[in-house]
């Protein structure tokens, strides 16, 4: 593991210091707040973020590890990383277009047609177009080659019907990458096909999803009879899956790479610490109880080892090689470290933990986080996904069960068929 930046990452860093100390103002010591990870931005937060980005592009400091000939930077990855760890020292809007400018982008840079990168790329990185990811189904999320959405010609078109669900940022984006299924006569892997589509196409309906804290971060979203032309089609007819990889790959890249960031483990334990410092607990500050203390090292250690896992996947990205299940281990301990933080920070208040809303104390951001916490343990592959990873790739477990690889999709059992014939008895 290789902690120290190279020469050319130093002076990469300094530029980038320097830009952002006469561009932005400093971050506010007491913030990111623990609570809201996936929080719902309000209409001028997304204008901020679409602002914030043009401004970059216009310094070119936008897409610092894009290609140049997609107007880029022509940078590194972990230059990217670079850029994110000091823009973190910054105020900087909620990352609405991250979606866009990090798993889409890279998809349409590998696997899209001429048309699709010029008609694409340029908007994404000015901040003009915000983009959603058009995955999960009710039926297909860990299992995310089970869906069902049916994609059939039509002339030269496409028709769309189905449904995706737990989509972020569905209710705002402009466009969504969307993956879909071609094929049912073929192994479920099989018969995939990837498209752009523009949200505002007539037959997609999008529908908020209330989350258990008020938020409406992800949405529902139906389509009835949605006509796309062939030419939104990202790589060949039924070969969704392998496009639908590079979209995944780059998704995990961002979850591993966090941590190193320094977002999320550190800001939550300082946090932490402070609330420690302010109550009682057993008659004397908590501060000084060797319970609290204890438990406090305890959560210093993970956050460390966390900070540590993640420069593992920084040192491989730096050498140029794809970060294996460490992104794994990652997102695995950092979702359960913070849901153990915050229920010990409720514990530390005490009666008051258990008041919500504008009546809790540190305006709520501890019992918000506690609720917040279970998307970040679901969101881009459950705990129990990435503990199977870590088993096999790790651990060198066998295969949990063997996968029916060559079952064509039409055959394999699904809920709603289960559903379908419960009813009809
Ligand atoms: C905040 C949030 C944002 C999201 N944003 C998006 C988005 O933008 N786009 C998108 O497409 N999707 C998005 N998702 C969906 C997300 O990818 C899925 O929720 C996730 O992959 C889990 O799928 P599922 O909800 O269908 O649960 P399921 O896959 O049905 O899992 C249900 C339970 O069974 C367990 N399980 C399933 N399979 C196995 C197995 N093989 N071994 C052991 N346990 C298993 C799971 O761990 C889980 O506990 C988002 C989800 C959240 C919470």
């Amino acid at each position: 593991m290789d902690f120290n930046d190279t020469p050319a990452e130093a002076e990469f860093r300094l530029a980038a210091r320097s830009w952002l100390a006469d561009n932005a103002e400093p971050q506010d010591p007491a913030t990111p707040k623990p609570g809201v990870f996936f929080g719902y931005p309000s209409a001028d937060e997304i204008a901020w973020a679409r602002a914030w980005q043009r401004k970059k592009y216009d310094a070119g400091w936008a897409g610092i590890a894009w290609p140049k000939a997609y107007g880029g930077r022509g940078g590194s990855i972990m230059e990217q990383i670079i850029w994110s760890q000091e823009e973190l020292r910054y105020r900087t809007p909620p990352l609405v277009l991250y979606l866009g400018l990090g798993h889409v982008a890279y998809t349409i840079m590998q696997h899209g047609s001429d048309e699709q990168k010029s008609r694409y790329l340029p908007p994404l990185l000015k901040g003009e177009e915000i983009w959603c990811q058009l995955f999960s189904e009710p039926g297909a999320g860990s299992d995310f080659g089970g869906l069902a959405c049916r994609a059939e010609r039509d002339g030269g078109d496409w028709l769309i019907n189905g449904e995706k669900i737990w989509i972020s940022d569905g209710d705002y984006a402009e466009f969504g990458a969307l993956v879909t299924r071609t094929n049912p006569d073929v192994a479920k892997h099989k018969g995939m096909t990837y498209f752009l589509v523009d949200m505002q196409t007539p037959g997609i309906e999008v529908e908020n999803i209330r989350q258990i804290n008020g938020r409406s971060h992800i949405s529902r979203v139906r389509f009835t009879n949605v006509r796309v032309a062939d030419s939104q089609r990202v790589g060949e007819v039924d070969d969704g899956w392998s496009v639908s990889l590079t979209t995944l790959m780059y998704e995990r890249l961002f979850v591993g790479t966090a941590g190193a960031n320094g977002q999320f483990g550190g800001p939550v334990y300082r946090h932490l610490v402070d609330l420690a410092k302010r109550v009682t607990y057993q008659g004397g500050p908590a501060i000084e109880h060797p319970l609290v203390r204890q438990r406090l090292a305890d959560f210093r250690v993970r956050s460390k080892e966390l900070e540590h896992n993640s420069y593992r996947v920084l040192t491989l990205v730096s050498r140029g090689e794809q970060p294996g299940p460490e992104g794994s281990i990652s997102k695995l301990a950092l979702g359960l470290l913070i849901q153990e933080m915050s229920n010990f920070a409720l514990e530390l208040q005490q009666g008051a933990g258990l008041l919500l809303g504008d009546d809790a104390p540190e305006e709520g951001i501890w019992q918000e986080s506690m609720m917040e916490i279970p998307c970040m343990r679901i969101a881009g592959g459950t705990d129990e996904i990435q503990r199977t990873i870590i088993g096999e790739r790790v651990l060198g477990l066998p295969p949990e069960r063997p996968v029916p690889r060559n079952t064509p999709f039409k055959e394999i059992p699904r809920d709603e068929d289960a559903v379908a014939s419960a009813r009809a008895k």
